[in-house]
């Protein structure tokens, strides 16, 4: 269905004729995003150029009962961002300025549609570091990153997204500014607005503005990988490692399938034969460093390591991660669909977690490459299949809910950072019970009457 033509015209009045995109090309672009699911094509793409045209646009769609998805950069992988039918994508991408990088308090205030690899940067360009990094941090937004809650390679010391958050300002469906948090290090005036907003995938209101608290970055670092002939003896390091009070700000697994698959890809020198490798990154004083990094090669060796390869200087050290961060693209070239998933365990739970993907790789004969961010308890199991073999995708399915079932006995979640979506609204129940989903609707019901925030997300309809 199309947007009435006095819609469109008002829409064009706040936005601009650029800033309203309704040709068929456009719409169909904005009908999916990294999830492997069906797309739905929106009646227009709106791309408001300030808070105002949020605040105003929201109004209008509340009025006439049009449901708004709003979109950063379409990276998510829950379908987050698959538009309603009959709604429309509201994208942030107009809205990318930096609007105060302040060195002295160390915060920075940005617009919702910052990439955060550029604001990253510009962080670092004045001697100031922000820690969370997502994979696609060269695409991706701020604004996404805290709708989802996105957490990266350095979670394990640096914590997730959340934990940067000072302040955010957002629309609510109603079209009102609202303030939460405050530029302060220490806030506790009113509800944690904020931090219910943070992860809310786009539900509960659209974010105008974001502070973000920033931190002097480490001093020094040390980035090693271990070889290993085993992957239950790579998992025990990972948990010895933990035990031993260490906290590496970065500790990654991967498995031999996913390591062939990054070599095919990359050709950066990965031992082909290894069951597994541990990525390993310490940081801090350079003290600090050189006793933790020594204190990590000897449990590595310990448990098993038949090599610890330690990286000599920044390009050894790129290397490294260009072969981590090179994963995902490398296994998404091996079969027509991947399914990526990030159900999440305690630390100590890590090695019956591998175990449990390998039975299930085998039980339902599906390819799976493990990699993650073992570390936090978060490996991505990724499936690989072809969604037009109806059999295959049915075994799939079936063995993603084993996985899901998997993670939860062993007392872990159904997503340490992708999100829920439309992806594992259908498993929520399991995790939280009906009582927190009920709650969770009348809270919605409540602050968005007409359910046109991203409806169906998270937690269905
Ligand atoms: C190759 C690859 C690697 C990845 N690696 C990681 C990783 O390491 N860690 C990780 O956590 N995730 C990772 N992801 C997932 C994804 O990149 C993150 O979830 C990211 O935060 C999404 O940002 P985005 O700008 O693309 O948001 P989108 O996908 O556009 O949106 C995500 C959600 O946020 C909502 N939203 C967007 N903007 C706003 C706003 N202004 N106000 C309110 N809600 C909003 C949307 O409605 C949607 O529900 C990866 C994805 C890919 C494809």
């Amino acid at each position: 269905m199309s947007l009435s033509s006095s819609l469109i015209k008002e829409l064009q009045q706040i936005c601009g004729e650029n800033g309203v995109m309704t040709s068929e090309v456009d719409r169909q672009n904005y009908s999916y995003d990294a999830a492997v699911l069906e797309p739905t094509i929106p009646a227009a793409v709106i791309r408001p150029n300030s808070k105002e045209a949020i605040g105003k646009v929201i109004s209008l769609c509340n009025d006439s009962g049009t449901p708004v998805t709003v979109r950063g950069a379409g990276t998510n992988l829950s379908g987050g961002t698959i538009p309603d039918k009959n709604g429309i994508v509201l994208l942030t991408n107009r809205m990318n300025r930096i609007i105060e990088l302040n060195e002295t308090d160390m915060h920075v205030r940005v617009e919702p549609g910052v990439v955060t690899a550029d604001l990253a940067a510009q962080v670092a360009a004045k001697g100031l570091f922000y820690p969370p990094d997502p994979g696609s941090q060269a695409v991706s937004t701020i604004g996404g990153n805290v709708a989802e809650n996105a957490g990266g390679l350095r979670g394990f010391k640096y914590g997730v997204t959340k934990d940067y958050v000072m302040s955010v300002e957002f629309f609510d469906a109603l079209g009102r500014k609202v303030t939460s948090g405050s530029k302060t290090v220490k806030c506790v005036t009113g509800y944690n607005l904020a931090g219910l907003m943070t992860a809310s995938e786009g539900t509960l209101g659209i974010f105008s503005e974001i502070t973000l608290k920033l931190i002097p970055p480490p001093a020094a670092s040390k980035a090693m990988m271990a070889v290993y002939d085993s992957v239950e003896a790579a998992t025990q390091t990972v948990a010895a490692i933990i035990a031993d009070r260490i906290v590496p700000c970065t500790l990654e697994l991967m498995d031999n399938f996913t390591i062939n698959a990054v070599e095919d890809f990359s050709n950066v020198g990965l031992p082909r034969d290894a069951k597994a490798l541990l990525l390993i990154e310490v940081d801090g004083h350079p003290a600090q460093v050189a006793e933790d990094g020594e204190k990590v090669e000897q449990i590595c060796k310990k448990l098993g390591a038949r090599a610890i390869q330690v990286a000599q200087n920044d390009a050894e050290k790129d290397k490294v991660w260009e072969a981590r961060r090179a994963a995902l693209s490398a296994l998404a070239r091996l079969k027509p669909t991947l399914v990526l998933e990030d159900a999440t365990v305690p630390r100590s739970k890590i090695p019956a977690m591998v175990s449990a993907v390998e039975k299930l790789a085998q039980k339902y004969d599906i390819p799976i490459g493990t990699f993650g961010h073992a570390g936090d308890g978060n490996l991505h199991p990724t499936l690989l299949t072809d969604r037009r073999d109806a059999a295959h995708w049915d075994r799939v399915e079936h063995c993603v809910a084993d996985l899901f079932d998997a993670a939860l006995s062993l007392g872990g979640t159904l997503s340490g950072e992708h999100g829920i979506g439309i992806a594992k609204a259908g498993f929520m129940r399991n995790e939280v019970g009906q009582s927190s989903i009920d709650f969770s609707r009348t809270m919605k019901a409540a602050i968005d009457p007409n359910n046109i925030l991203n409806p169906g997300k998270i937690i269905g309809r």
